[in-house]
């Protein structure tokens, strides 16, 4: 021990070694870490630093010095003519920068005057391999192992649909291609469904699925779990093209057969590098495949060969690493919340932890089957993950973690707030509190309503609507126009002003369209689009009302389960009765029918794309189709105008202009609504 109490570097040193050995066998070998990325990122960038300050300490069986990894006595050996490498890892701009910097020295060095290029494509989270072909022959596929010595998996490999088993004529009569097995996001979670549906644990992540699927005894195993593939590299080649450039391999690869990835891009300096890695972050998960990261590449195969590689990694790449979305922290408890529909969600209290940009405190367990297929338990260390705008969820337990003693968690029997029995219908994935007068059913259905997409009345939020029901004030939707001002302005923290101010927003309220009252009610599966559909149909809530099921089935929009749920809250006395407060309360009950609106969008397409300012997604869908028009999800010669609101689809607008489909503004929307002629361009008037 040090002075201050921390290892010496010597002891340190060894213990980051032994855990990132125990670590690489659980991921390399196992296919089963028990700690997300970023925490073994951790251990390897301490490492680094503690044998940076001490030289001397490096041994070359370092686990900085060689590529992760072993092949196990599973499989037969391979020996890899062409080491397979790992990759350094950048995690910021700075750290690309001063890469791009490095290179451009070493370049310098070497005496090549030559400018860097990049070209950068996407980390694929997935395994690597190598496959070799002989004659236009498949005849070997090895995992890369510790990059000398792989794994051989020539029969799993060869069940990969996309993997060709020969090569077109004319092809090198030796050529090993390498690159990424992975599973598709939809291929993993199908199999995950098929797991909780035969009752079995899931599966963490698709990477580690994806490995494990690879390296099975059982090539039938592998066959069964739709793995895919992208190629990216070369290793050994005779008698192929000479290539001057490594975004020429790609074209090359392409020709003969395999997979690559479209989002390969040859880049103009580091500049364009840094925007592109950090416009992958915030796009990745657009894609149906996970990506951990962008790989920078220098483009001239001359320069990459001079350039060389240390024992672990080449020195041509780098790969910019996106901050981790999974992370471990303590589960302190499991606890059940009930929607407005009566849903019981189960959900994890946690240590706060910082992940996927922000602290996480809560995390969804979505439903009883996701709980038992998870099993996890109060008390244990858990992964948690936030991706993108996703609510984080409990990923799964750390079971060497896991204390002695803990009980396997059960789903509760009666509803938490209200004491009801849950009912679980057969054939539902869902516990639901039957209860309608249940405290957080009510409470739930009222902030519903109030909601931007229902009745829109600011102010009313979770906290002011579990006041007004604490103290009574109000026991369904319809209390929220009798509300008593006096009452209101007695409470506690509720300016005078305020109050005027909530009663204005509810007020006002009273004028929303028909489609926004219909969501308000909290209709089982009734949303949006399909209120839209009845408003703009029948234009009169007793039109709706007095409905028959079939008749509301027979709406463009309305499929027979809508049907069916609406059907059943109407004749339901207690909603009824609601409606009458509505009614005497003085809520418009009326929509503009579709045979009210001039029918000119008649035999158009219109594409809407991005967020607009005075329509909300179903709205403008509802505005076009009201007309007449059709409002379909992609772009095609078929399409009359997209119009493009903020944040809008990149593809979308990229492809309308490839195809010469005319781009419209909110405003240039609103005047074709109106008129039913696309506006030209602002800006392109008067030009012939
Ligand atoms: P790496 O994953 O950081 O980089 C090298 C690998 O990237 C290559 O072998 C290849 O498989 C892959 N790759 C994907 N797309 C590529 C592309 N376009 N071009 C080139 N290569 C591409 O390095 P590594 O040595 O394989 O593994 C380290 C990674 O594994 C880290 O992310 C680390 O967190 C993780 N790991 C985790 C644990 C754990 O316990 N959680 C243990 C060991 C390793």
């Amino acid at each position: 021990m040090t002075r201050d109490g921390a290892l010496d570097p010597v002891g340190r040193i060894e213990e980051l070694r032994a855990a990132i050995r125990h670590h690489d066998a659980l991921y390399y070998e196992a296919d089963a870490p028990e700690m997300p990325d970023a925490e073994y990122d951790l251990l390897v960038r301490e490492l680094v630093a503690l044998e940076a300050d001490h030289p001397d300490l490096i041994t070359p069986d370092s686990p900085t010095q060689r590529p992760g990894g072993r092949a196990t006595t599973t499989f037969d050996p391979v020996e890899h003519r062409v080491p397979m490498m790992s990759l350094d890892n950048a995690f910021t701009a700075d750290e690309v920068a001063a890469w791009v910097e490095r290179t451009r020295r070493r370049i310098v060095e070497l005496g090549a005057e030559r400018e860097v290029g990049l070209v950068a494509e996407l980390k694929i989270d997935g395994l690597a391999v190598s496959i070799r072909y002989e004659d236009g022959v498949l005849v070997q596929a090895a995992t890369r192992g510790d990059g000398r010595i792989g794994e051989d998996v020539t029969a799993n490999v060869r069940t990969i649909a996309s993997i060709p088993a020969t090569l077109p004529k004319g092809a090198p009569s030796v050529l090993e291609v390498r690159g990424e097995v992975y599973l598709s996001i939809s291929a993993f979670e199908e199999l995950n469904r098929a797991q909780i549906e035969a009752g079995e644990r899931t599966y963490v992540n698709p990477r580690n699925t994806a490995a494990g699927s690879l390296r099975q005894k059982d090539a039938g195993v592998t066959a069964s779990r739709r793995l895919s593939f992208w190629s990216y590299q070369v290793g050994e080649m005779v008698g192929g093209p000479s290539l001057v450039h490594h975004h020429e391999i790609f074209e090359f690869l392409s020709s003969m057969g395999f997979p690559v990835n479209p989002e390969m891009r040859v880049l103009a300096g580091l500049d364009a590098a840094v925007s592109h890695c950090a416009d992958w972050q915030a796009r990745r998960h657009d894609l149906d495949y996970e990506i951990d990261g962008v790989v920078l590449k220098v483009d001239d195969l001359a320069l990459q060969r001079e350039l060389g590689a240390t024992t672990r990694a080449p020195r041509w790449a780098i790969a910019y690493k996106f901050p981790p979305e999974e992370r471990t922290t303590r589960l302190l408890g499991i606890e059940v919340s009930i929607g407005r529909t009566g849903r019981a969600t189960p959900y994890a209290r946690l240590e706060p932890v910082f992940v996927g940009g922000s602290t996480v405190e809560f995390a969804t367990l979505h439903n009883a089957d996701q709980v038992a297929a998870k099993d996890v338990r109060p008390g244990d260390v858990v992964i948690v993950r936030k991706a993108g705008d996703v609510i984080p969820e409990v990923v799964g337990p750390v079971l060497s973690e896991r204390p002695k003693g803990l009980r396997r968690w059960k789903f509760p029997t009666n509803c938490p707030v209200c004491g009801v029995a849950l009912s679980r219908p057969e054939g539902e994935a869902d516990a639901r509190c039957p209860n309608g007068s249940c405290p957080a059913r009510v409470a739930g259905a009222i902030e519903h309503f109030a909601s931007r997409g229902a009745m829109d009345i600011e102010g009313l939020g979770e906290q002011r609507v579990q006041q007004l029901c604490e103290l009574g004030l109000v026991g369904d939707i319809a209390d929220l126009y009798v509300l008593d001002p006096e009452r209101l302005a007695a409470l506690p923290k509720f300016a005078e002003r305020s109050v005027a101010k909530l009663l204005d927003q509810i007020e006002t309220s009273k004028d929303r369209p028909l489609a926004n009252l219909l969501v308000g009610l909290n209709i089982r599966h009734l949303a949006g689009a399909g209120a839209t559909a009845l408003a703009t149909h029948f234009g009169h809530l007793d039109r709706i009302e007095s409905a028959s099921e079939d008749e509301l089935a027979a709406v463009e929009g309305v499929g027979p389960v809508i049907a069916g749920s609406v059907h059943h809250w109407f004749a339901d006395p207690d909603n009824r009765a609601l409606i009458a407060k509505l009614r005497a309360a003085g809520l418009n009950f009326t929509g503009p029918a579709t045979s009210d609106l001039p029918q000119v969008l008649e035999g158009m397409n219109i594409v809407v794309t991005g967020t607009l300012e005075g329509f909300t997604r179903d709205s403008a869908e509802a505005a076009i189709k009201g007309r007449g028009g059709k409002s379909p999800g992609s772009v095609s010669k078929k399409t009359t105008a997209v119009v493009v609101g903020v944040g809008p689809g990149a593809s979308k607008v990229t492809k309308a202009e490839e195809l010469g489909v005319p781009l419209l503004d909110e405003a240039g929307f609103v005047a074709l609504l109106e008129t039913g002629t696309v506006p030209s361009r602002t800006g392109e008037e008067g030009e012939p």
